[in-house]
This record gives structure tokens, C-alpha cells and sequence, in this order.
């Protein structure tokens, strides 16, 4: 599996290349390595075969086919797709399968994608690793001791491997860009509001984003296009217009000033990571960038404050699951309340039922001023201080992550030591703003680093073309060798 997607979509546009013989080989690598790397909880065989024939008949006809003709994208578990099971990682929503699709799923369709099937995850999207999944962790296909991250970790681990040649996610703190970054992919996390999350089972709804992984950065680029734009459907979807992506990959990044801010260079960063980001900056530098130190001085109260606002969010959106409207139903026999409880102390696992007990208590009588208001307070300051920093700079060059992939097992006993794998991409959420991993070299073991490029709302284009640029220095690798 060579191929990138654009290839793939204009050969399949061409007649080069069958969509069929994309879809087998597709269930192929499937096939040989899922059950080795769990990175998919339902595999659609039927329905892929039937979309690339359909494909292939069309362009047949002779009519035009979409972007994304003969194209593979597995879809994250937390993402509606009519037909197809949906379970989030949770136990509570086993057997629900939605009506609908997605707004971006439609998308996808629309756009002759093919659709393999749903990927593993930490339940809600709660996670960094994989491991909170209901359903089995997720292994790294760079080191199967490993976790590829999360808590996109099916969609993550499936492009690494190369199962498919790419993958939505959500990331809600980082959910796209940190398993991206473990993986030796490309993520991406569009603005706020730059992708309707319609049909996205909701975590905390003011930070949650659909985004995609590609092995490379023009596969992101040309799937972002596809799935971005105003929906009706989602109020808070953004109403801009909706840039060429894959252009802004041409162009150069001469002239572009970047910023690296010194909070995220601290205690806890590793060596390696350290050594390689910073060997990518200079590269960036050589290639015509100015680069200039800023300051982000709010950066220490991210993860507090995403782990106030993400949980009260979670807390109410996760109050629909009483066993009377999706999936599990435990008890039914007893009285409603007692079927509520019995049916969420079930079909919850640890961490969700940790946040929502964390989300509840800032939201209540008594604490919501010191905690989920004051929270909102410091979400303001630091969205301002990357509104200063933007004063100075195009785009801000950072880690994507602290370290390379972890070991399976090696926090999951230590929530505090698995929220800050997230520290250097919670405060782009925070800020509402876009931000892309792209690989910029391996660590010791083999295992990849991702460098993370954070731009302003609705400046995905800035982030594409320093990507590239990067990408060019540092193509991309799979644990195989293609
Ligand atoms: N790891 C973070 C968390 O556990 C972010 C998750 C996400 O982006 N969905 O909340």
C-alpha cells in the first residue's frame, strides 16, 4: 500500500486503478493485522465492495467522479454512520445503530470515499492512549508494546499500519493531533466550527472537532476540503468560505513567520522530542522562515481548565444515556430510577464515570462560580494570548507531544500523568483555533515524532503550507517500510 490518496483518487478518476481492487486490498491488510492491533470495532466488507463497485460503474457511465473517488476512510466510532454500528467505545451504546449519517460521512460519500468501517477508541473520546476503550486497547503498528495514542487511536493506528489509507477522528483536546504524532501521521484539527459535527456523538460540544489523518499532508488537505463547510444542522458550524487546501500545499513558506513559544519547550518535554522539533524549526528557517520566540503565559493553567470546562460538558451531554433511548437497558424490571442507575453504573467505564462526577460537582450550586466560571475566565486568557502572539507571527511550531509513544499500562493507573500527554495541544482547543501534526522524525525504538504547526481561526492554508514544507524534509514512513 504505496499509494497516497491523491494518487489514489485520480487514478481511480483516470480508470489507472479499479476501486474494487482498492477496497480488496484495503480488507486485505485488514484482514491480516486487526487482530493484532485492534484498530477497528466493525469492518463493513459488504458495504465497501458495493461503494467501489458502484465506483467503478459510475466512471464506467462515464460520468465525473468526486475528489475522494476509490479512496478508503475508516471512520472513528464516535461518527454516525447509517447502517453501521456506533458504540463510542462505550458498553452503553452497544447495539445502536444509527438512522443517519454524519454530515461528514454524507460528505465522504458524496465525494466517492469508500467507508471500511467504524475504529476503535477511548470510550467518549475520553482518553490518550486507546486504553479507556470498553471494547480492548488499541496497540501501536510501530511497536505493538505501545499505544498509537488517542483518543483516535483506531484511526490513528489503521493509516499507520496502512489497513487504510485514511481516517476521520474527533479531538477534543488533542485527540487527533497526539495519536497522530505517536503514529507517524498526519492529523489535523480544524477551527472550531469549520467542520459541522452533526452526527458526531458528543463530548464536550465547545471543543469537540472532526478532523482526518493521512499518511500525508495533501491526503489531509484534500479531505479537509471535502468535509468542511457551513451545515444547518449544526449551529455552530462556521458559514466561510472553504479554501483549496491542496494549494496552499504548493505554495512556499518563504516569508512566513513562525513562533515558538517557551512554555512549551519546559520541564517534561523529552530530549529527543526536543532535539528533533527543534531540528525541524531550523529546516523551516532554511526554507525562508522568520522565527521568533512568543509567549503563551497561560499555557500552565490549560490543562486545569480543560479538565473544568471538557468534564461539566461531558457530564450534561452523557446525561441522555439512561437506558430508555439508546442501547443498554439494565434491570429493566425496577423502577426508573434504579433502571437509570443500574443501567450507567453498568455501561459506564472508570474514567467517564470519573468526569462526569468531576463535570457535575463544577457545575454545581456552591462551586460553579470557583470552578466552571472562573474556568471560563482563564479559556478567555489564553485564547487572548495566542491572539497576541498572532500579532507577531503567521503560525506557532511546537511538540505535538511530550513524549513518544507510551507503553501500554504505563499511566493507566496515573490520570494525572495521562492528562498532561495532552499539554501542548489542550490549549489550541482551548483557544477554538486549528492545529496539524506532521511526522518530523523518530526517536529511539523507531517510534515517530510529530511536530505540531497551530495557526488562527479559520488559517488552516498557513498551517498546509509550512506542513508541506516540512513533509518535504521528512516524507512519510510506515512501520513497513511503504
Ligand atoms: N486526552 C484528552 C482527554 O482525555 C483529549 C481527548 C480528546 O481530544 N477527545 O480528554
Amino acid at each position: 500500500m504505496k499509494m497516497s490518496v491523491v494518487e489514489i483518487a485520480e487514478k481511480v478518476r483516470k480508470g489507472s486503478l479499479r476501486a474494487v481492487d482498492v477496497a480488496n486490498e484495503t480488507l486485505k491488510q485488514i484482514e491480516a493485522q486487526n487482530s493484532s492491533i485492534h484498530a477497528f470495532l466493525h469492518v463493513d466488507a459488504k458495504g465497501l465492495l458495493e461503494q467501489a463497485a458502484a465506483v467503478d460503474a459510475k466512471r464506467d457511465r462515464g460520468e465525473a467522479l468526486g475528489p475522494l473517488a476509490g479512496v478508503p476512510v475508516a471512520l472513528k466510532d464516535a461518527l454516525c454512520a447509517k447502517g453501521m454500528p456506533a458504540t463510542s467505545g462505550s458498553k452503553i451504546l452497544e447495539g445502536y445503530v444509527p438512522l443517519y449519517d454524519a454530515t461528514v460521512v454524507a460528505k465522504l460519500r458524496a465525494a466517492d470515499a469508500l467507508l471500511p468501517g467504524k475504529t476503535n477508541m477511548d470510550e467518549f473520546a475520553m482518553g490518550s492512549s486507546g486504553e479507556n476503550s470498553a471494547y480492548g486497547p488499541i496497540k501501536n503498528p510501530w511497536d505493538t508494546a505501545r499505544t498509537p495514542g488517542g483518543s483516535s487511536s483506531g484511526s490513528a493506528a489503521s493509516v499507520a499500519g496502512r489497513m487504510t489509507y485514511a481516517a476521520l477522528g474527533t479531538d477534543t483536546g488533542g485527540s487527533i493531533r497526539q495519536p497522530a504524532s505517536l503514529s507517524g501521521i498526519v492529523g489535523v484539527k480544524p477551527t472550531y466550527g469549520r467542520v459541522s459535527r452533526y452526527g458526531a456523538i458528543a463530548f464536550a460540544s465547545s471543543l469537540d472537532q472532526i478532523g482526518p489523518f493521512a499518511s500525508d499532508v495533501r491526503g489531509a488537505a484534500r479531505i479537509l476540503r471535502t468535509i468542511s463547510g457551513h451545515d444547518p444542522h449544526d449551529a455552530t458550524s462556521l458559514n466561510a468560505p472553504v479554501e483549496n487546501f491542496e494549494a496552499a500545499c504548493e505554495k512556499s513558506p518563504r516569508g512566513l513567520r513562525i513562533g515558538v513559544p517557551e512554555e512549551y519547550f519546559a520541564a517534561g518535554l523529552s530530549k529527543e522530542v526536543r532535539a528533533s522539533v527543534e531540528k525541524a524549526i531550523a529546516r523551516l528557517e532554511s526554507d525562508g522562515c522568520t522565527i521568533k520566540k512568543v509567549h503563551l503565559p497561560h499555557t500552565k493553567y490549560a490543562v486545569a481548565t480543560y479538565y473544568v470546562i471538557a468534564t461539566a460538558e461531558a457530564s450534561s451531554n452523557l446525561a441522555r444515556y439512561d437506558g430508555v433511548r439508546y442501547g443498554l437497558r439494565v434491570e429493566p424490571n425496577r423502577d426508573l430510577k434504579a433502571m437509570y442507575g443500574a443501567t450507567r453504573d453498568a455501561g459506564f467505564g472508570a474514567e467517564v464515570k470519573r468526569r462526569i462526577l468531576l463535570g457535575t460537582f463544577v457545575l454545581s450550586a456552591g462551586y460553579y462560580d470557583a470552578y466552571y466560571l472562573k474556568a471560563q475566565k482563564v479559556r478567555t486568557l489564553i485564547r487572548r494570548d495566542f491572539d497576541n502572539a498572532f500579532n507577531e507571527v503567521d503560525a506557532i511550531c511546537s511538540p505535538t507531544a511530550p513524549t513518544t509513544a507510551f507503553r501500554i499500562g504505563e499511566k493507566s493507573d496515573d490520570p494525572l500523568a495521562m492528562y498532561l500527554s495532552d499539554i501542548y495541544t489542550l490549549p489550541a482547543s482551548l483557544a477554538g483555533i486549528c492545529g496539524i501534526s506532521v511526522p518530523c522524525g523518530m526517536g529511539a525504538g523507531n517510534l515517530p515524532i510529530g511536530l505540531q504547526i497551530i495557526a488562527p481561526a479559520l488559517r488552516e492554508e498557513t498551517m498546509f503550507t509550512l506542513a508541506a514544507a516540512c513533509e518535504t524534509h521528512c516524507p512519510p514512513v510506515s512501520p513497513s517500510g511503504s
